[in-house]
């Protein structure tokens, strides 16, 4: 997987900058680090990179999501649409601010299908998040639409799918704000690390307050005589991460390139299985090819051709058995299982909408993801690790054959 197999004296020679000072904050000590600032370095290459106006570096994906709904103002009495195939950290963020997440069915895409949105929508909906997952894009154009129709905030999860694009469009750019995971085994990893972007000010500015307890990061004022205008908490990335992060998003285009051409002699090597179909990609050019996902017309069927790969040493991924990427299976979650005794957001008496997690609310997932593999893409395929590949898929069809 992506970055962290590339790990090597680029990262090394970033933390050394920052070990020569001894400043591992990013804020203050301005004399003392000597002109380097990695974690802000990193935010302006990022930014760059993905043609918006404000990036910022947070702890990690999840810590992203939570500093994003804050900045939004999303919050209790509040409801947000969320697709059932994510990681379960986009709906874990929606309940740690207070609001209720709501189920959604995805699409061919696998990703948030825009055709649902109307369907689950209330008085008390106040944003969505398309989750753009496993390397490729959701009809992001289309559910941007639908949003805007009815006043819906979009704050796009694009953890799984960073340096993606659509008709030329970075991911993360086309809702109000959009957010990152920099985690061990991302397509970029900072160790651990996320980042927020957005082409508001307003939520710019607040997504920054309220990550580092509402401090306003004056220049012309020392950290202690900072005015606090919100209460905020402490999410901020430390030097070190932004000295990996860095490093790391210099190797992004390279990543996604090596991934590119590995899932197209994949997805050769797949086609000869009789019956197989892929995954939609709405934009294939933008695909960061992180994964490969390929069907077939039953789940019998998709299982048996898991255990001829993996029996011949390549692991494939049926996500509807997978216990922390699909809703249905968070038994923790069915059950409501908050740290607050009282079971809030899911019980909280002003909560309006009907909260119904319900697999039979879900036709396409139950279906598509019960007969959908996933293998994900390396960068470094050795030879030798193409001819295992080629043997496991021969064996596949071998299987399909019989
Ligand atoms: C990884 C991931 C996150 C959370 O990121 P962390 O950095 O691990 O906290 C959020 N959403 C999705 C879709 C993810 O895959």
């Amino acid at each position: 997987m992506p970055g962290k197999e590339l790990i090597g004296k680029e990262e090394l020679k970033e933390i050394m900058d920052v070990m020569e000072t001894g400043v591992l904050m990013r804020y203050e000590f301005d004399t003392e680090r000597k002109g380097v600032y990695k974690v802000r370095d990193f935010e302006d290459a990022f930014r760059a990179y993905c043609g918006v106006e404000h990036a910022l570096g947070v702890t990690s994906g999840s810590a992203a999501l939570v500093v994003a709904l804050n900045a939004l103002g999303i919050g209790p009495e509040d409801e947000v649409i969320v697709p059932a195939f994510t990681f379960v950290a986009t709906f874990e963020a929606v309940c740690e601010v207070g609001a209720v997440p709501v189920m959604a069915d995805i699409d061919d895409t696998l990703n948030l299908n825009p055709d649902v949105i109307e369907s689950l929508i209330t008085p008390s909906t106040r944003a969505v998040i398309p989750v753009h997952m496993c390397g490729a894009m959701a009809r992001i154009d289309e559910i941007v639409a639908v949003a805007r129709r009815h006043n819906l905030i979009v704050l796009e999860d694009t953890a799984q799918s960073c340096g993606g694009t659509y008709k030329g469009r970075h991911l993360g750019t086309f809702g109000n704000m959009g957010t990152f995971s920099f985690d061990y085994v991302k397509t970029i990893t900072a160790a651990e690390g996320g980042m927020v972007i957005t082409n508001d000010k307003t939520l710019a500015d607040r997504a920054e307050w309220y990550h580092d307890h509402g401090h306003h990061h004056d220049p012309a004022l020392s950290r202690g005589q900072e005015k606090h205008e919100f209460i905020g908490f402490n999410f901020r990335m430390n030097e070190l991460q932004g000295a990996v992060g860095l490093a790391q998003f210099r190797k992004l285009d390279y990543i996604v390139g090596e991934q590119r051409r590995n899932k197209a002699k994949m997805k050769e090597m797949l086609s000869r299985l009789d019956g197989v179909g892929f995954r939609a990609i709405p934009d294939p050019d933008g695909d960061t090819a992180t994964f490969i996902g390929f069907h077939f017309s039953d789940g019998v069927t998709a299982h048996t051709v898991q255990k001829a790969l993996g029996e011949n040493g390549v692991d494939a991924v049926i996500y509807k058995d997978n216990a922390w990427h699909y809703l249905p299976n968070w038994e923790h979650f069915l059950e409501y299982k908050t740290m607050n005794p009282r079971k809030y957001p899911f019980l909280n008496p002003s909560n309006k909408g009907v909260v119904d997690y319900n697999r039979e609310r879900i036709p396409v997932a139950e279906d598509l993801l019960g007969r959908t593999l996933f293998i994900q893409i390396p960068v470094i395929v050795s030879d030798e690790r193409w001819g295992e590949i080629e043997r496991a898929v021969t064996a596949a069809k071998t299987v399909l054959t019989a």
